[in-house]
């Protein structure tokens, strides 16, 4: 979409300081919306959105672990002050590890699922009530092919999108004729920091150069290249349309098919 597609509309993304939020911000700016951009780091959050008021956007910043119940509501509460309501909400933020079941420490198990399941929680459950009085609203979460297929040492990350993926579906069903939806993008391997910080573990690991490591990640997903974050944010941002109103309960797949 391009233009004022989403002109009066105000669009919250978790994780919108770097990589696939930051592209999604950019995006629903792009398409007219107001954004909020949300992190733990204030610099990048507070850098994306200077640089979408440079581009005429209306943009804030906002500092919140998605984590904490407490940080959520706080983000929910001045965010819905600045603009007045919260339209779209993108649980985008995430983090990933990989590790063979018995190296998996507790700690890191509850950090990747609190992360990504329970931050996806907290944040839809922090706008669904003000989305439902108005009959409108978008819920985009950014799960992963991992949410909906295996592979190994990374248990904890695909139990983690797999509950993304089941809480969209059972949103989806629970929202029916609400004016909300629930819907899912799952990409492979994007080329992100996220992405950068793998092929860096592969490279200590194996002793392997960048392009060899690359090469292996890819060849184990079955990838034939990176995909784009803005080719995840042309995702995010169809299913934040006027128009994507009877879409719920789908799962967007990107697997970088199609090469250059
Ligand atoms: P990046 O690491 O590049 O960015 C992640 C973003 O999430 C950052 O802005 C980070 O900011 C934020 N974040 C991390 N933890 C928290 C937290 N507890 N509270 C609030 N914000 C947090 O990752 P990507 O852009 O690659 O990934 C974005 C999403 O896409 C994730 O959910 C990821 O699982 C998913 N994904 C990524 C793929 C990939 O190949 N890159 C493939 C499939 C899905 P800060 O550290 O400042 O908090």
């Amino acid at each position: 979409m391009s233009g004022p597609g989403l002109k009066g509309y105000h669009a919250v993304v978790t994780g919108g300081g770097r990589g696939i939020g930051a592209a999604a911000a950019i995006a629903l700016a792009e398409a007219g919306a107001q954004v909020s951009v949300a992190a733990r780091n204030e610099t990048q959050v507070v850098e994306i959105a200077a640089a979408m008021r440079e581009n005429g956007h209306e943009a804030f910043a906002f500092r919140c672990d998605v984590t904490d119940p407490h940080q959520v509501r706080d983000l929910a509460l001045s965010a819905t002050e600045a603009m007045g309501r919260i339209d779209i909400l993108v649980n985008n933020a995430g983090t990933a590890t990989s590790n063979p079941l018995p190296k998996i420490t507790l700690p890191e198990w509850q950090h990747i699922l609190s992360v990504n399941a329970t931050g996806t929680f907290l944040c839809s459950q922090a706008v669904f009530n003000q989305m439902k009085e108005r009959r409108w609203g978008r819920i985009v979460n950014v799960a992963s092919i991992a949410g909906v297929e295996g592979d190994k040492y990374i248990s904890a990350y695909t139990a983690a999108k797999h509950a993304v993926v089941g809480f969209t579906r059972a949103m989806a069903v629970e929202a029916r004729g609400t004016g909300v939806t629930f819907n899912a993008v799952c990409p492979g391997y994007v080329d992100t920091p996220l992405t950068d910080e793998t092929i860096s573990r592969i490279m200590r690991q194996t002793g392997r150069s960048w392009q060899e490591s690359l090469s292996a990640l890819l060849e184990q997903a079955g990838q034939p290249r990176l995909i784009r974050a803005h080719e995840v944010a042309a995702s995010i941002l169809d299913l934040c349309t006027e128009e994507a109103g009877s879409r719920s309960g789908e799962l967007v797949l990107l697997d970088g098919t199609e090469t250059p």
